[in-house]
């Protein structure tokens, strides 16, 4: 995409990117709102501000969000939602949609697992992947433009927080997944979402439950809020409010350690909220709500892969409805550790099935298209003439 300068009245010149017909690229005084942010009764309140009928919200949702449309101006609206679209949605309007840029897409080996490089209106890029695995399809989308929490084996953490995502844009890489499922893959359906791309989702927890909320509406995208999980590092007050909220997702925790020091060596966020208060925190949440709790483990050899970890570990999460997911290390250019060989990974896994919890190694589906979190924008960073070409 060019940049192309666009001159505001009464002030200095600004590059911001070229936009399509429903684009906002050229701003009137006041920024523009986009359509994705707004939940079923928000746009009925837009089309009412403006003396539209709230029945009309009906059309113009199903046509956002459950279709999927880019460019409302071609839709078969009614009159008064044609006239009202014309006036209020596209460039230089009050609204206008969120429609990334695709920068790079790739494909694993056996093509079940597409992820997507995403650009933002800002520039900002952010991951999204699509995976089909035993005729299920899963959405996995980023709650951030990078991360802050800084984990050391995570390529997202390396790269640093960028800015948080807006509900919309949370929203809009479901649609583009769906959109890709539903070309290249007609009558199946969007059944999953996982918050597992890049950044922390309950750093950013009002714009992800206001996301979740319109992902989840059964006049939208419809995705059943129990087949989305969002996954995060340990957010001590954000575990807290979602059972306080009744939140209806599926929660998975990245614990990573066994005692402080080994978490803490990991997950640098480990000193802001302990693992001591993490663990309560989750008996807390499953007193509450009565739901399980699926904590993610990525097996680092000689870190955390040892038969004590796995006992402490089964010892920590006694009494607690948990899953425990293995994932073996992706390898990243910023961390030298390598995933745990296959002999200590299935004795971590005997002792934790031993003391009773389900525990599954969750594949590294995809690998070979760095299918870990924020490992292919890491790699357009490191290689840009290649990245240039793609
Ligand atoms: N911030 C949230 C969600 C995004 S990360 C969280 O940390 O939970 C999603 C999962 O991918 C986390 O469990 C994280 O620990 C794991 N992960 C990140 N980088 C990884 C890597 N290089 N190898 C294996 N797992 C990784
Ligand atoms: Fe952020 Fe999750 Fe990566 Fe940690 S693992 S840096 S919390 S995205």
């Amino acid at each position: 995409m060019q940049l192309v300068p666009i001159s505001l009245p009464g002030k200095q010149s600004l590059n911001r990117p070229a936009d399509g017909v429903m684009g906002c690229g050229v701003m009137s005084s006041s920024s523009p709102r986009f359509l994705h942010d707004l939940g079923f009764a928000e746009v009925e309140a837009a089309l009412q501000a403006d003396g539209v009928r709230a029945h009309h919200a009906k059309a113009l949702w199903r046509a956002i969000q459950r279709e999927g449309a880019l460019d409302l101006a071609a839709r078969d609206f009614s009159p008064p939602l044609q006239r009202w679209v014309a006036a209020r949605v596209g460039e230089g309007r009050e609204f206008c949609l969120d429609a990334p840029d695709l920068v790079r897409e790739i494909h694993s080996g056996d093509g079940l697992t597409r992820k997507f490089l995403l650009r933002q209106r800002d520039g900002q890029e952010t991951e999204t992947v699509l995976m089909g695995y035993d005729g299920r399809h899963t959405a996995c989308v980023s709650s951030q433009a990078g991360c802050a929490m800084g984990c050391v084996f995570c390529a997202t953490g390396q790269m640093g927080f960028a800015r948080h995502l807006r509900p919309g844009e949370i929203v809009a890489q479901v649609l583009y997944a769906r959109r890709v499922l539903m070309a290249t893959q007609a009558g199946r359906r969007l059944r999953n979402l996982v918050l597992m791309g890049m950044g922390e989702p309950l750093h950013n927890y009002d714009a992800v439950m206001h996301a979740l909320d319109i992902i989840s509406d059964v006049r939208g995208i419809g995705i059943g809020p129990s087949r989305i999980s969002i996954s995060t590092v340990g957010v001590v007050p954000g575990i807290l409010r979602l059972a306080e909220e009744g939140r209806p997702y599926r929660l998975a925790v990245s614990l990573h350690g066994s005692t402080e020091e080994e978490r803490s060596a990991l997950v640098p966020a480990s000193k802001k909220w302990p693992l001591a208060e993490l663990i309560a925190a989750c008996r807390e949440y499953g007193r509450i709500t009565g739901k399980r709790i699926f904590f993610e483990w990525t097996l680092i050899a000689g870190k955390n892969d040892s038969p004590d970890t796995a006992r402490r570990l089964a010892e920590l999460l006694r009494g607690i409805d948990s899953h425990v997911n293995l994932i073996p290390l992706n390898p990243t250019s910023g961390f030298d550790g390598r995933a745990a060989d296959p002999g200590p990974g299935r004795e971590f896994q005997r002792i934790l099935l031993a003391a009773g919890f389900p525990c599954t190694f969750r594949q590294r589906r995809g690998i070979d298209v760095a299918a870990g979190c924020g490992q292919l924008k890491a790699e357009k960073v490191r290689r840009p003439a290649q990245a240039a070409e793609a």
